[in-house]
């Protein structure tokens, strides 16, 4: 039996025990991740650093604030999110007790990825453990130093029968897949989404795909340029343009064109100085592989700011590009990257027939003063998320739902959309045995005497 096997086979046993569904239970188990997080900061940031060059701050930022708080959502509102939630009755059950009871679904496979690895893999396990499921935890390859953080200590304090981490990568991962699972929770690129749901569906199991994507920035000209730009500008370079929800290409008149360049430049300069190699607020792309990836996305276009870069240290600068074309290299994947592209439109309707003509996105961005103008970007267009006159944050605010819509995925998380994707709302109808009168109609047989006709 390989490991894989047997750590999927403890966890099943483990669930059938019953004890991740006693409340008190999920709450020691929370409390127990949320003192993990406390005594094991240094180790934690220590492992981001080395993994992704991440500050300390940028770690406690990106990584481990929002987690903490999604912990202590759960907490404070765990006994609310699992009591049974009543609905309305028709009239032949109005005597009865209708509700639904959300139960947990049995065991999840939790399947991170590398750019923001504490959030993406941890993150669902709140949700999961909350639910009261058993959990598999498979942490990204690619950020190594975190996974073994999460494989050395999470058993440390979390009950390990129950959530097993697996490390490893391509190999543990397809082993893992093999296995039966209850659902399976997969952060990364949409290629390997479709391996996800292929494996899931020989056992038909349900998936939650936290996919990427193009999320397109709309910037409308009457708007404060200078602090839309920074926003942008913010929500581009952090995590060196690794990030899901980052803003991969901005549209806009051009008119603006020269303007929205000469403000972004102006605050890469202020928060990374003139050279970012030496900032360290300034990250490192992951690998060489991205790093030549990214390099060939630019052939092509015209680089309006920086474009430097030094292949030894996998550094690409925030860089910007001018009168980019639809059909260049840089517009047909996701960049992941600190590459910002400008494609000018020339009118709003010409932005939302853009939008619309490319897979749905994670993210879709405007920056307008006009209300109008926004609320037909949010009536035409379609995305997972939408902001309006900034960046990124809606990931932070627990009480949305956070997840894709068509290529950007399927499924959410966050809060109490994190409880309830992990669990099953079964439908519960409770009657008496009395009250037999009232059933007389629906028993044959179905004579026109006892109908009244
Ligand atoms: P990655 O390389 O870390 O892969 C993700 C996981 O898939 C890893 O655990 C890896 O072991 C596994 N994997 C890789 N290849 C596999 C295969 N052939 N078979 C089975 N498992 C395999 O991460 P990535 O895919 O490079 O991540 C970047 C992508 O993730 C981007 O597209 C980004 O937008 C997306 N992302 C989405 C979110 C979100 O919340 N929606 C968050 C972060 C990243």
């Amino acid at each position: 039996m390989s490991r894989e096997q047997k750590a999927v086979e403890r966890a099943r046993k483990a669930f059938f025990t019953g004890r991740s569904k006693s409340l008190e239970y999920r709450i020691s188990q929370l409390k127990n991740l949320q003192r993990f997080m406390q005594e094991r900061q240094k180790e934690i940031a220590e492992a981001l650093k080395k993994d992704l060059k991440r500050s300390e701050f940028g770690t406690s930022l990106y990584e481990t604030l929002g987690v903490e708080s999604e912990i202590n959502l759960a907490l404070k509102k765990l006994k609310e999110w699992a009591a049974p939630r009543p609905v309305n009755k028709s009239l032949m059950t109005i005597s009865d007790q209708v509700y639904i009871q959300p139960e947990p679904l049995g065991v999840v496979l939790i399947i991170g990825a590398w750019n923001y690895p504490w959030a993406v893999t941890v993150g669902p396990l709140v949700g999961a453990i909350a639910a009261g499921n058993a959990a598999v935890i498979k942490p990204s390859e690619v950020s190594a130093h975190t996974s073994k953080v999460m494989e050395e200590f999470l058993p440390l304090y979390l009950d390990k029968e129950l959530y097993p981490v697996v490390t490893g990568g391509v190999k543990e991962t397809q082993e893992l897949l093999k296995q039966r699972f209850d659902h399976i929770f997969y952060t990364g690129n949409g290629m390997v989404g479709k391996i996800i749901m292929e494996a899931a569906a020989k056992h038909l199991t349900p998936t939650t795909l936290e996919l990427g994507g193009k999320s397109p920035c709309y910037i409308d000209k009457d708007c404060d340029l200078t602090i839309a730009c920074r926003r942008i500008a913010w929500g581009k370079y952090s995590n060196c343009g690794q990030t899901c929800i980052a803003p991969d290409y901005i549209l806009c008149d051009p008119s603006i064109q020269d303007r929205v360049i000469e403000e972004i430049k102006k605050n890469i300069k202020e928060f990374y100085t003139e050279n970012p190699q030496k900032c360290p607020d300034y990250g490192r792309i992951i690998n060489q592989r991205h790093f030549k990836r990214l390099m060939s996305l630019m052939e092509g276009s015209s680089i309006a700011v920086s474009g430097e870069h030094n292949e030894a240290e996998c550094y690409i600068a925030p860089t910007v590009l001018r009168d980019v074309k639809p059909d260049a290299k840089v517009m047909q994947e996701e960049i992941f990257g600190p590459l910002l592209p400008i494609v000018t439109v020339n009118s709003v309707d010409e932005a939302i027939k853009f939008i619309n003509q490319r897979d749905k996105p994670l993210a879709l961005y405007i920056f307008s003063s006009d209300k109008k103008l926004i609320d037909r970007m949010i009536a035409e267009t379609s995305s997972g998320g939408l902001m309006a006159n900034d960046c990124l944050m809606h990931f932070s605010v627990s009480s949305l739902p956070f997840g894709g819509v068509g290529d950007s995925g399927m499924g959410r998380y966050h809060g109490k959309h994190g409880f309830d994707n992990l669990s099953h709302m079964r439908g519960v109808l409770l009657k008496q045995l009395k009250m037999e009168a009232v059933n007389k109609m629906r028993y044959p047989p179905h004579t026109a005497d006892k109908l009244g006709w």
